[in-house]
């Protein structure tokens, strides 16, 4: 999942704040799709989902901008290709997120 990847991130670059911000709705969109996991019309939160695009969002834009990388050791050991790699993928992500979202709201 696409916030588990943003944490991974966040907390290798020192953002401890990102870090809890995602860990948080993670947990907020586990208890919620818990909690309706027996109806058939299960109702996630939108505001979640919108968070979640954007905070994803948000840690592409570092890796691509600001530097951040799985492994900022200072040695290159393969996490340079997967820096390169990991913002698409990641914007992908949120572009689906936002795609539920817009449909869940229609
Ligand atoms: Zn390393």
């Amino acid at each position: 999942m696409a916030l588990a990847q943003a944490i991974k991130y966040a907390s290798n670059n020192d953002d401890s704040r990102t870090v809890q911000h995602a860990a948080d709705l993670i947990f907020e969109i586990g208890l919620a799709l818990g909690a309706d996991s027996k109806r058939d019309d299960a109702g996630l939160p939108l505001g979640f989902l919108d968070e979640a695009a954007e905070i994803i969002e948000r840690v592409a834009d570092r890796i691509d901008n600001n530097g951040w990388s799985i492994c900022p050791c200072g040695e290159e050991h393969g996490q340079s290709d997967a820096d390169q790699r990991v913002p698409d993928v990641m914007r992908g992500d949120a572009e689906l997120i936002r795609k539920i979202r817009a449909q869940a709201d229609g």
